[in-house]
């Protein structure tokens, strides 16, 4: 490459083998140290660091410009590869077995002093970092996980094309599509008092695509959904969606594996070479108490209902009259003293339970436990049995209605059993998901959107609350990563489950007429998933939150300290908007004058 050009190698790059070569770098001044007369500094570019040698001596530039170089001035460096002198080669840098001596150096851009250190040794604030996140980004570790997602997207993308999948985009502005999210709703100038609505997904869409002929769809598509936030939910976050027509579950759970694979792969250089493991809904729920079971360690909730069956303590006896459940896990050598035994105790009760029985497997089978006096020889030599405990073992055994009982277990065992290593990776299928969720009171909830096909109608409409649906997920160490089904391809089978749903004909009709109508022109079945790209990102890098994933992430409240969106917008604009803001939120306006404003002043 001729020297025209602002760069002929990237920093990172260069190894023994470029020594003796003349290169031109250009990047971020990342460290500096003088050394009396000769300046040290740490050249960055996007492929990494390079150390660089200015000697005023030699001329690289004028003395002033070197001492006056500071922290992120923007450079360009002519010079010469060359091995470091003994002793100065640094085993942790990968270029670090060179330097590059410098025989110009022009600074193309200064910085201002920064707001925070990007060494990577200090801890800064999150908001700050998001405030700068231009500047966080130079960071190795945001720099990493933008490779690290691209890369995903790439994998994603390949393995795609490859089963001959057609990207196609579909609209952000859309009509409302129910994933059970609240909309967040974009006003129309046109046809004022009118709100298009972002996508939740492009569930709909997806499917007409299916009727539409085209048989393989996927895109990386933008979603949004106005929920409260969790450290792993974001109001705008990216899926690798697709769906397949003349498809069913086998063919979609194929494809997930296809795509699994590719991305572990690339991301983390690891051979998937076990089959995802399969599990129904309920298999799930009863060994694990949780539909996203983390089946990195396998300590299964065990039923020890039949050992008290017949039992004299009245703690179990009760429950179990009342058809509730006595269940336990086996914690494993836990070899927690009183305090932390209680300290289960307390987080057993967080989430629900009225109490929790600790057992401690001591010598010659005995056992330690406040509870143990109330109970027969035989039943205690039961509970060992069934729980395959050994000694050192600690027992945890949770008395209650089932549902609490299996989701106090369930939580439970991911504080006991959970792996502090991320290397581990355990994907899951959960299969046969209900079509309702039924909270306490009994209420149903949808636990899919409502375009999934039931397992069968006639339990639907007479039982909803046992009925089963062509509803899966994805699971990986514990989080779902995402979730799919085979569809209803019939219009009249879909107006049916509107209504089980409790969306009466008039209301599906006024929302999904032209949905329902789309179905009535030959539709193939069809099936489809979506995954979501920045948790299977953030997971595969041991990441404790996405938005160490996402390029410009929102805070916990759904704002962006970078732009200061959500911002207020003119009167004017929404005059044509014709929207008023009421007049107690001006009035909340007045009181806590917000950035904008502060910046409009
Ligand atoms: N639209 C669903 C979602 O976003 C995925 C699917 O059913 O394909 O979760």
């Amino acid at each position: 490459m001729g020297r025209h050009l602002m760069k002929t190698a990237d920093a990172g790059s260069l190894s023994a083998t470029d020594a003796g070569s003349d290169v031109t770098l250009a990047g971020w001044i990342g460290r500096r140290r003088d050394h009396g007369g000769v300046i040290f500094v740490d050249l960055r570019d996007a492929s990494g660091v390079v150390q660089v040698v200015l000697n005023p001596e030699e001329e690289p530039a004028s003395e002033e410009v070197l001492h006056g170089l500071r922290l992120e001035y923007c450079v360009q460096v002519v010079g010469t590869v060359r091995p470091r002198p003994e002793g100065t080669v640094n085993p942790d840098l990968p270029t670090g077995m060179v330097e590059v001596s410098a025989s110009s150096l022009i600074v193309l851009s200064e910085s201002d002093v920064l707001p925070f250190p990007l060494d990577g040794r200090t801890d800064i604030d999150e908001a700050k970092r998001l405030e700068y996140r231009y500047l966080d980004m130079r960071r190795s570790r945001v720099a990493e996980n933008l490779r690290a997602r691209s890369m995903a997207i790439r994998a994603m993308r390949n393995v795609m094309d490859e089963q001959g999948f057609l990207e196609v985009e579909t609209p952000t502005l859309i009509a409302s599509t129910p994933e059970g999210a609240r909309d967040m709703l974009v006003p129309s100038r046109l046809r004022q008092g009118h709100f298009y609505a972002l996508p939740q997904s492009p569930q709909l869409f997806k499917q007409l695509l299916m009727i539409g002929g085209v048989e393989r769809y996927y895109q990386v598509a933008k979603c949004y959904r106005d929920e409260d936030f969790r450290s792993d939910r974001q109001i705008e976050f990216t899926q690798l969606d697709f769906e397949g027509a003349f498809w069913g579950q086998e063919e979609v759970l194929q494809t997930i594996e296809l795509v699994a694979r590719r991305v572990v792969k690339d991301l983390r250089d690891v051979e998937l070479n076990e089959p995802i493991v399969r599990m129904t809904h309920a298999e799930a729920m009863r060994n694990y108490g949780t539909d996203k079971p983390d089946i990195r360690f396998d300590m299964r909730i065990a039923d020890l209902s039949e050992v008290f069956a017949a039992t004299e303590f009245k703690a179990f006896s009760g429950v179990l009259g009342d058809s509730g459940s006595v269940m336990g896990i086996n914690g494993g050598p836990l070899g927690l003293a009183r305090s932390g035994l209680d300290g289960l105790v307390s987080q057993a009760q967080d989430v629900g339970a009225k109490g929790l029985v600790w057992m401690v497997v001591e010598e010659e089978g005995s056992i330690r436990s406040p509870v143990a006096k109330f109970l027969s020889e035989a039943e205690l030599r039961e509970i060992v049995s069934v729980l395959d405990a050994s000694v050192g073992d600690t027992l945890l055994i949770v008395a209650d209605r089932t549902k609490t009982v299996l989701e106090v277990l369930g939580h439970l065992r991911l504080v006991v059993g959970k792996p502090d290593s991320h290397d581990e990776l355990a994907f899951a299928f959960v299969v046969d998901f209900p079509v309702f969720d039924v909270a306490d009171d009994g209420s149903l909830s949808p636990a899919h959107h409502p375009f999934t096909a039931p397992a069968d109608i006639d339990t639907l409409i007479n039982t909803p609350e046992t009925a089963i649906s062509k509803a899966y997920d994805l699971v990986l160490n514990g989080t779902e990563l995402g979730s799919g089904s085979v569809r209803i391809h019939n219009s009249d089978m879909q107006a049916k489950v509107f209504e089980v749903m409790g969306i009466s004909s008039e209301d599906a009709e006024g929302r999904f007429g032209w949905f329902l109508e789309a179905l009535r022109y030959g539709t193939p079945p069809h099936a489809g998933f979506a995954i979501g790209i920045d948790r299977m990102v953030s997971i595969l890098r041991g990441e404790p939150n996405i938005r160490e994933i996402i390029p410009f992430p929102k805070t916990q409240s759904g704002a962006d300290p970078l732009t200061g969106s959500p911002s207020r917008v003119e009167s004017l604009q929404l005059g044509e908007l014709g929207i008023l803001v009421s007049p107690d939120v001006v009035a909340s306006w007045d009181s806590e004058p917000d950035q904008e404003a502060a910046s409009e002043s």
